[in-house]
């Protein structure tokens, strides 16, 4: 058996931070909150995947493969890991304010969303089913402009 040559977990890391996420590309993987670290054993990142059934999961694993594979850590694995479940509670206060610039208003359990635009709270939704599955279409009463909503999950 060969020695297996250690792996750099801090620099695996710094090449899933600059991972845009394929949806929302302001948003990196672990703005996200869905990176749950660096496992030895064989080495592995292991990921959380955000919504079940939601397109974006698989698009996220290729470009993490294609991310690590690129700054030569072929053999670090991808793990999910499907327990605790991702919520939107871990979407970081750093990709909550990405968000809303990016003019989608971040997910909180509130009934009610601040318009990304103007601020106002006086925003109805329109549908529960915005441009992706992820996201539900607002309206704004006082700018009168659309916005998505991340759902909160
Ligand atoms: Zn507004």
């Amino acid at each position: 058996m060969s020695e297996v040559a250690t792996i750099d977990r801090d620099a695996v890391m710094v090449v899933l931070e600059n991972i845009p996420d394929p949806e929302i590309p302001v948003l990196t993987i672990t703005d996200l909150g869905i990176v749950r670290g660096f496992a030895d054993n064989p080495p592995r990142v292991r990921i959380s995947p955000t919504y079940t059934g939601c397109p974006a999961t698989v698009a996220i694993e290729m470009a993490i493969r294609e991310a690590l594979d690129g700054a030569g850590f072929d053999d670090v694995h991808i793990e999910r890991v499907l327990f605790p479940p991702w919520t939107t509670d871990w979407i970081s206060e750093r990709g909550r304010q990405r968000l809303n610039d990016y003019g989608i208003a971040p997910p909180s359990p509130s009934a009610t969303a601040e318009c990304p635009q103007c601020g106002s709270a006086d925003t109805e939704e329109v549908s529960r089913f915005g441009s992706t599955p992820c996201k539900a279409q607002w309206r704004c009463k006082s700018c009168l402009e659309p916005f998505d909503r991340f759902k909160c999950h």
